[in-house]
């Protein structure tokens, strides 16, 4: 069946129309979406007919919380089931001065980095605009009391191999949820052809490359796309996002004991991306059990990896850790929590 969920205010005004109804209606259907989370039997305000006309047409297609798990600084970790069954990861990020949280593009992914949980089941399938941004509806219904203001694509799948639903997702969250564009972080492996795209769109996103490395030959041995992709081509290309759209970059290093974190390593990283504004933001590894059996590097060492980014120049932050004890690192909590909870056979109500 159609889905409500994932069209935007005109098009819900186009859906009013076409039964009838005025045009106001649409976009009473896209506040209880968008703003609260509510199904069609809910939208109060409706009349009982037009709600009974539409339900023999439409569902929701609000996704339902499967698995919840809360860790002692507040992290929330979710799967929820999309129509179809499937499970998808999300994370809700309370701070103090905000709450963000981290979306998944697409069930599984395909691009097979060699320490990535999310990369260990494979690919499944993308998800719809709708499902993207319905994970936001659903944690933000779940936890009605603080408004969700940030969210950061980095969740299960790569987001720019899912190029028209991702973008279709970010104009949701910023025209019918209300973020605004520069509290959106989308997060790249690195898809050329996507991130030059993404630059001539005009949004002001903030764009984050995963880079992992300072030179193709390592890269490749951490990210298989980077046969694809070199690093001349995406450097070139975030260089072209920061001039049409005017924002600084986000540079993700994930840290691997004695892979890629000396400190030569260090400033090799900080001459290669000289010239391209924004900070570099570490990530020690969250262990996942992989072929390659890495290891997450000493406090100290990640120190040295630190200081030595800082003696060249570069601003650099390590990402705030958070949610170690709900698997809180791209794809663990599917992977861990699947086998408890397998997805229903046939699709729910909503
Ligand atoms: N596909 C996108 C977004 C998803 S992952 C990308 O590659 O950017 C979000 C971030 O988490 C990426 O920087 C990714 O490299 C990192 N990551 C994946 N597995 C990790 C692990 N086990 N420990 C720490 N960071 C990890």
């Amino acid at each position: 069946m159609r889905q409500l969920l994932g069209r935007t205010t005109l098009e819900l005004e186009e859906i009013a129309r076409s039964h009838g109804l005025p045009a106001y209606r649409g976009r009473q259907i896209a506040r209880w979406l968008y703003r609260r989370g509510s199904a069609l039997e809910a939208m109060t305000d409706l009349p009982a007919a037009t709600r009974t006309a539409l339900a023999g047409e439409f569902e929701s297609g609000l996704c339902a919380v499967a698995h919840r798990e809360v860790a002692a600084d507040g992290t929330t970790k979710y799967l929820v089931r999309a129509a179809d069954g499937e499970l998808v990861e999300c994370v809700h990020l309370p701070y103090a001065d905000r709450v963000s949280v981290c979306l998944s593009s697409q069930v599984g992914c395909a691009a097979g980095c060699t320490f990535c949980a999310t990369a260990l089941g494979g690919f499944s399938r993308n998800l719809t605009a709708g499902e993207i941004a319905g994970q936001l509806v659903a944690m933000q219904a779940d936890r009605p009391d603080r408004r969700v203001s940030h969210a950061v694509y980095m969740g299960m799948g790569e987001p720019l191999l899912n190029y028209d639903n991702v973008l279709a997702s970010v104009r949701l969250l910023t025209e019918e949820i209300g973020l605004s564009a520069r509290g959106v972080t989308l997060s790249t492996v690195g898809v050329v052809p996507g991130i030059l795209r993404l630059a001539g769109e005009a949004i002001p996103l903030t764009l984050a490359l995963s880079l992992h490395a300072p030179d193709d030959a390592l890269r490749e041995r951490l990210v298989p796309t980077a046969r694809k992709w070199k690093l001349d081509q995406i450097l070139a290309a975030c260089g072209e996002y920061h001039a049409r759209t005017g924002r600084n970059l986000t540079f993700e290093y994930l840290l691997l004991a004695g892979v890629n974190d000396s400190p030569e390593q260090a400033r090799a990283l900080a001459d290669r991306i000289q010239g391209l504004p924004g900070n570099v933001n570490l990530i020690p590894f969250n262990h996942v059990a992989t072929p390659a059996g890495f290891r997450r590097p000493a406090p100290e060492r990640v120190r040295a990896f630190r200081e030595a980014l800082v003696g060249a120049g570069r601003p650099t932050t390590q990402r705030m850790e958070r949610g170690h004890a709900v698997s809180a690192a791209c794809g663990q909590l599917r992977r861990a929590v699947l086998p408890r909870i397998a997805p229903r056979a046939t699709p729910g109500s909503r």
